[in-house]
């Protein structure tokens, strides 16, 4: 594969969990056909569920919150929620280059072909195939995409329709913004990064169960290629809508109070309901 350069072509630019979803028109009717963003502009589409959005990359965090009632918790406390949870170490840094996990088998069938790289630079304790086998669970498993959509994985020798990177923190940083400021995943154009920082110390909101987590973030971002767009919690005590930014919050009123000022996509209502993790979408 060709290695991807390290620019900020912050188009379409959403946080694996959190960060603002730019749904690119052409990727919203049939994603497979969307090239790699080359420019520096961004376009957002509505979605169901969503509200348009303008170009994430120029929504920094200028509009302060709305003042709050006394009774209210403070901003940085709710922020803490969405903070990177206390663990192990992970690859900070990389490259800036991919290396492409080769697939146990050769490819077949039809559907999105996809590759799983893995950053230069960053090493896992438990190999490449360990990034891989989760990916290829999430993408194959019947609770998943799957239901809808076809996923072959291929290698480097075939330009896939999707890559699914696990990108390290610094480099994600740079691909999917830092503003509000959380470490996130995102994806950009056809390509998915996720954040090493989350993929090895996983969210608040799940509680340690960090493969749910896991499975989450690629079944969130994979959405986001898929056309989909961010939604809120809609019964209070349900399980979160897969496309509900749960590395933030999966509560309505700190997912509003966390990205007040920043564009995301969707217009979060403080209306008292708050949902239960799911890595799942619903169908
Ligand atoms: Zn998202």
């Amino acid at each position: 594969m060709r290695p991807a350069p390290l620019v900020p072509y912050l188009t379409a630019l959403c946080l694996a969990t959190m960060t603002v979803v730019a749904l690119d028109a052409a990727l919203a009717s049939w994603p497979a056909t969307v090239a790699r963003p080359e420019g520096g502009t961004a376009s957002a589409t509505s979605t169901p569920g969503s509200t348009p959005g303008s170009a994430p990359g120029s929504t920094p965090e200028s509009t302060p919150p709305e003042p709050r009632s006394v009774d209210t918790p403070p901003l940085a406390a709710l922020r803490s929620a969405a903070d990177l949870p206390p663990g192990r170490p992970f690859p900070q840094h990389g490259t800036g280059t991919w290396r492409v996990v080769p697939p146990p088998s050769a490819a077949g069938g039809t559907g999105f072909a996809y590759t799983v790289e893995v950053e230069d630079g960053v090493a896992l304790p438990n190999g490449d195939d360990a990034f891989a086998a989760v990916v290829d669970h999430a993408l194959r498993h019947p609770r998943g995409w799957s239901v809808r959509y076809a996923f072959r994985r291929v290698g480097g020798d075939v330009e896939p329709d999707l890559r699914i990177r696990l990108t390290s923190q610094q480099t994600a940083r740079a691909l999917c913004g830092f503003e509000m400021p959380f470490d996130t995943s995102c994806r950009v154009g056809s390509t998915v990064h996720l954040n090493t920082a989350r993929w090895f110390r996983g969210a608040h909101t799940y509680d340690g169960d960090l493969r749910d987590y896991q499975v989450y973030a690629v079944n969130h971002e994979v959405g986001h290629f898929l056309g989909f767009g961010h939604e809120v919690c809609p019964v209070d005590g349900g399980p979160a809508p897969l496309m509900m930014q749960q590395t933030l919050s999966t509560d309505n009123d700190e997912l509003a109070a966390i990205t007040a000022g920043s564009d995301q996509g969707v217009v979060v209502v403080p209306d008292g309901k708050a949902c239960e993790p799911n890595p799942w979408p619903s169908w």
